[in-house]
């Protein structure tokens, strides 16, 4: 589903992510986890061209991302984005932030937004929030509108950011457990996180990075227990 290719990109001199190589087979779930300053977020928006890349090639489901001959727009309907920071659109209701896209980028009828829209916040557990605006949610509730906004788009990737890194730890489970029901849904995913519990149990491969180079991929049961490079042996020995 995704393909990255010898991809390399530079912030002017500094070089934040070396030959990047790996692919994710369609439902499978990848944590990219490592030290903050990686280049986990670079790599992780490179995959929807919220960045740019100096040298090769993005491919998801077919669409070279970065090719100059690609619509963009059209190929970020298939790629949801889930921020740390939730981006909710503040002056809209919770049901307009879901149905915004949908109808202006789908042309879908308001009636058929509303209705998709209901259903996934209904699922996420916001049934009572539809009117709500986003300032007065929890930040649990914020990034499951987010999440709900997203899948509004029915992508065939879902990216997600640190997606629990600003919330408050009794907000973290339920986000997790969103994102987990998407797993078990066969989502294809690319989660960057630091929740280490979560990692290993939902993913299918661990991408661990340092200093814009992927280190080591392994399985989790491989990767946590036994993983082959010092690098992330050290890494593991500071968070777990
Ligand atoms: P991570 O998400 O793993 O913490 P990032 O991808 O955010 O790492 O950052 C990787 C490196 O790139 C860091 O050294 C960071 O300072 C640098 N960086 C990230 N975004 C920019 C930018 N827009 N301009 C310049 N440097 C950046
Ligand atoms: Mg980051």
């Amino acid at each position: 589903m995704i393909t990255i290719k010898d991809v390399n990109k530079s912030f002017g001199d500094h070089h934040v992510l070396t030959d990047i190589n790996f692919e994710i087979p369609k439902s499978n779930v990848v944590a990219l986890i490592g030290p903050s300053g990686a280049g986990k977020s670079t790599l992780i928006r490179t995959i929807n061209a919220l960045e740019s890349i100096d040298t090769g090639e993005i491919i998801v489901n077919g669409t070279s991302i970065h090719d100059k001959k690609t619509d963009i727009n059209k190929a970020r309907t298939n790629l949801g984005f889930v921020f740390q920071n939730f981006n909710l659109y503040p002056f809209l209701s919770v049901l307009d932030n879901v149905t915004i896209s949908p109808i202006k980028v789908k042309k879908q009828s308001k009636a058929e937004a509303e209705k998709r829209a209901k259903e996934l916040l209904t699922s996420l557990g916001l049934g009572d929030k539809f009117d709500a605006y986003p300032s007065r949610l929890s930040g649990g509730q914020q990034q499951r509108v987010a999440i709900a906004r997203a899948l509004a788009m029915d992508p065939e990737v879902m990216l997600f950011d640190e997606p629990t890194s600003a919330l408050d730890p009794e907000m973290v489970k339920e986000v997790l457990d969103a994102i987990r029901k998407l797993a078990h849904e066969g989502m294809t995913m690319v989660v960057v996180t630091h929740e280490m519990g979560f990692a290993k149990e939902i993913c299918d491969n661990i991408v661990f990075m340092a200093e814009g180079k992927i280190v080591e991929v392994a399985p989790p049961d491989k990767f946590f227990s036994n993983p082959d490079s010092q690098r992330a042996k050290d890494f593991l020995k500071a968070v777990l």
